[in-house]
C-alpha cells in the first residue's frame, strides 16, 4: 500500500460509493483477481455501494452481469455501468430525438432498443451514428458510418480504447476504428462517451446517487481510470494487478491518491 498524496487513508475511510473497473482490476481474462469476491462481499454487508465499470461495449449489462455471478461475485444488474449504457443515458439526456446507426454488436443493438434509443435501420434515415466495439464489424456497415460521418451527422464512439486486452491479444478497439474513419473522412467523433470522459462520470454518479468526492474510483490504468476519477474529484485508487507497474508512477502526469496491489489488499485495509 502506498498513500500518494498525503490525507488520503483518512479519506478511504469516509468513502460511501464504490467503482471498480472490471479488466485487470476484479478480474483477467477468465479470471477473478485476489480479493474481489471478498471485497464485494465486505462492501455488501455494509451497505456501501458499488458499481463495476467497463468501457467495453461489445457485450451488453446482462452479460457482465451474468460473468460475475458465475465467478461468485454476487452482482446485481444496477451494478453493472459499461459505456454502451452510458452512451444511451447521454443520447436520452442530450439527444432525445436522435435517429442513431449504430455499429455494435447484436447485444450492444438490444441494449440501445431496450433503452429506449430510436434506431434507424437504414443509414439514411439517421442524423447520428455511434460507434462500439463491433465484433462483427464488416465493410459495408464501415462504408455506412463513413458517408453519414462525412454527410456532417452527429458522430458518438462509446468509448476511446485503441486495443482490447484479452489473452492471446490485444485486440483493435474502438480507438482503432476511429483513426480508420479519421483517415477516410477527417472527422473526430463530438462526443467519446468511455472513459477517461466526463459523460462517463455522469452516468456514473448518477448511479450511485453519491457526491463524487465521496466516492472511490478503483482501476488499473493511470491514463483512464486514475486521470477521469482525479478530473471527476473522485478518490483514485491504483491497483497493481492490471497495467499499470509500480515502475509507471514515476513522472506520471496522473498520480493517484492511494495504491495497492489488488483489491484484497484494499479489503485489508478497509476490513
Ligand atoms: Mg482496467
Amino acid at each position: 500500500m502506498r498513500e500518494v498524496i498525503p490525507g488520503s487513508l483518512k479519506r478511504l475511510s469516509s468513502v460511501r460509493a464504490f467503482a471498480l473497473d472490471l479488466d485487470g482490476t476484479t478480474w483477467l481474462g477468465d479470471r477473478l483477481l485476489p480479493g474481489a469476491r471478498a471485497l464485494k462481499g465486505l462492501l455488501d454487508a455494509r451497505g456501501i455501494p458499488v458499481v463495476f465499470v467497463t468501457n467495453n461495449s461489445s457485450r451488453g449489462r446482462d452479460d457482465y452481469v451474468k460473468r460475475l455471478n458465475r465467478l461468485g461475485v454476487a452482482t446485481h444488474p444496477r451494478e453493472v455501468l459499461t459505456s454502451g449504457e452510458a452512451t444511451i443515458a447521454f443520447l436520452r439526456r442530450h439527444r432525445p430525438d436522435a435517429r442513431v446507426f449504430l455499429v455494435g454488436t447484436p447485444s450492444l443493438v438490444r441494449e440501445f432498443r431496450d433503452g429506449g434509443v430510436s434506431l434507424a435501420d437504414d443509414p439514411s434515415g439517421a442524423d447520428t451514428v455511434v460507434l462500439g466495439f463491433d465484433t462483427g464489424l464488416t465493410y459495408r456497415k464501415m462504408r455506412d458510418l463513413c458517408d453519414l460521418v462525412r454527410r456532417g451527422a452527429f458522430f458518438v464512439a462509446t468509448h476511446p480504447d485503441i486495443v482490447c486486452p484479452v489473452p492471446g491479444g490485444p485486440w483493435p478497439d474502438v480507438g482503432a476504428f476511429l483513426a480508420l474513419v479519421e483517415a477516410a473522412t477527417g472527422r473526430r467523433p463530438d462526443e467519446v462517451i468511455g472513459k477517461p470522459g466526463p459523460r462517463m462520470v455522469e452516468a456514473l454518479c448518477e448511479r450511485l446517487g453519491e457526491p463524487r468526492d465521496r466516492i472511490a474510483f478503483v482501476g488499473d490504468r493511470l491514463y483512464t481510470d486514475v486521470r477521469m476519477a482525479r478530473a471527476a474529484g473522485m478518490l483514485a485508487v491504483l491497483v497493481l494487478s492490471g497495467e499499470a507497474r509500480e515502475d509507471d508512477l514515476a513522472g506520471t502526469e496522473h498520480p493517484p491518491h492511494l495504491v495497492f496491489r489488488d483489491l484484497d489488499e484494499l479489503r485489508q485495509r478497509l476490513a
